[in-house]
């Protein structure tokens, strides 16, 4: 790959600034895909008049323009003038589009290669999206995250492969009776280096490699064997095992052997996300059903935090409703949140479906939904996610402290409630 040509390099420096049209695919879906990637051509047009641009090229999803930008000037202010310029109103066959166009740059190091700038540049803009800002600039700090990112990304696989992974377990807990109902596995990667590692920061990477489906394997087998070691210490509970949105919609995934294995071999249920019917739904309801064929119970997790309505939630093979800690956190303070848990809870029931509050975290929350008749709770407040020998140890002691805190708040709530008069 050759090196970015460099300008005169006292005076001036190179920067390679990708460009792209905010909403460009709801425009395509609009005005059809030859006149929305015709603009991306008509815009490359424009800017290529501007004084400081050496080359800009349209393609089908943004504009690659490379500028020549003096030493010292304000990059983000350079940027911010060729927006303005861009923007504004535009007709397209008689329909006025309001053109906003978002911007990823990154500027040329010395002896740097062309594909070296272009990546840089194109993370800039995925960050730019992400923040939805108008524009973003390469900094030095993004480099090592992408550093390090990559560094995850390799040592995924063996840490699949070396049992570097650990399997955490966080109580489900009956709001009536106190008594732990299931347990969430939740994985963790305990890196040689780096520590513990918490799963936000690996599993989207697991997504993106495909090294997801290797990972829930291993997730599952775990959980089935601790679940049998559990079951020779006196304690016969359901694990719920979480299912990465995209494996739900893969059409290579052997879901009829994964489900084969996990039925006969333990009492294992999944929680998915409401995202992971999006992507592509038909392919997505046809997996749901051959799992919940095996006899797998299915939940939906992070409830709320999506768009879709319990309605359509309804025709899926599911039995229980997370709803999303979001709402429960801000439960015992907020305004509008007691009543839309309360409807949620309600309209669950009638869909005949149970509902769990994941998020626990103060006593004035698991008041507030015992009183709301809500059937399972999850958090903080009842317990942490747990290594399976402190799970082990909860079940045995703190299990029953756990049924003494939940028959406590509903008399404490009404004490208050008395005093409030
Ligand atoms: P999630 O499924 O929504 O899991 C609940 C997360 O909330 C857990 O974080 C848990 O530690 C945390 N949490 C529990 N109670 C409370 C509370 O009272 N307050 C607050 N603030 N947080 C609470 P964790 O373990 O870091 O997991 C984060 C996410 O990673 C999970 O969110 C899940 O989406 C994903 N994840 C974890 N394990 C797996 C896995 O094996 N496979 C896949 N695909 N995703 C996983
Ligand atoms: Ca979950
Ligand atoms: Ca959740």
């Amino acid at each position: 790959m050759s090196s970015v040509p460099a300008p005169s390099p006292e005076s001036e420096r190179t920067v390679l600034a990708l460009l792209e049209i905010v909403r460009f695919e709801a425009l395509k879906r609009t005005v059809g895909y030859a006149a929305a990637t015709g603009l991306l051509l008509v815009l490359a047009e424009r800017v290529a008049q501007l004084p400081n641009c050496r080359s800009a090229r349209g393609d089908r999803h943004y504009v690659e323009v490379t500028l020549a930008c003096p030493q010292g000037a304000d990059l983000h202010r350079e940027l911010e003038t060729m927006a303005r310029t861009l923007g504004g109103p535009i007709d397209i066959d008689g329909y006025e589009f309001g053109l906003s166009v978002r911007m990823g740059a990154a500027e040329a190091h010395e002896d740097e290669d062309m594909a070296s700038l272009f990546g840089r540049a194109e993370r800039s803009l995925a960050r730019a999206n992400e923040q939805r800002k108008n524009i973003a600039i390469a900094r030095p700090e993004d480099e090592s995250a992408f550093a390090s990112r990559l560094v995850l990304m390799r040592g995924l696989q063996h840490a699949i492969q070396d049992d570097q992974l650990e399997l955490h377990y966080q109580p489900k807990i009956f709001a009536r009776s106190g008594k732990t109902a299931a347990l969430e596995a939740l994985v963790r990667w305990n890196h040689p280096t780096e520590g513990m590692i918490p799963p936000d920061r690996f599993i989207g990477l697991a997504e993106e490699t495909g090294d997801i489906n290797k990972l829930t394997e291993w997730v599952i087998r775990r959980a089935i064997a601790d679940q049998s070691r559990l079951l020779k210490l006196g304690h016969k509970l359901p694990i719920d095992v979480n299912i990465s949105g995209v494996m739900i919609a893969d059409p290579d995934f052997a879901w009829d052997t994964l489900m084969l294995f996990t039925a006969v071999q333990g009492e294992i249920g999944f929680e998915i996300t409401e995202t992971a019917m999006i992507a592509d739904p038909v392919r997505a309801l046809e997996n749901l059903r051959t799992i919940a064929d095996a006899g797998i119970k299915l939940a939906i997790d992070d409830y709320g935090s999506g768009f879709s309505s319990l309605a359509y939630l309804q025709q899926l093979p599911v039995s229980e409703l997370k709803i999303d800690k979001i709402f429960i956190s801000r439960l015992a303070s907020g305004q509008r949140d007691p009543l839309l848990v309360r409807s949620t809870i309600e309209l669950a029931h009638a869909l005949e479906m149970k509902v769990t509050a994941e998020g626990v975290d103060s006593p004035e929350a698991l008041a507030l939904l015992q009183v709301m008749g809500c059937d399972l709770l999850q958090g903080f407040h009842l317990s942490r996610p747990l290594p399976f020998d402190r799970l082990v140890t909860y079940l045995e002691t703190e299990g029953l402290r756990a049924e003494e805190r939940l028959t406590n708040p509903i008399r404490d709530l009404r004490a208050r409630l008395v005093r409030a008069g």
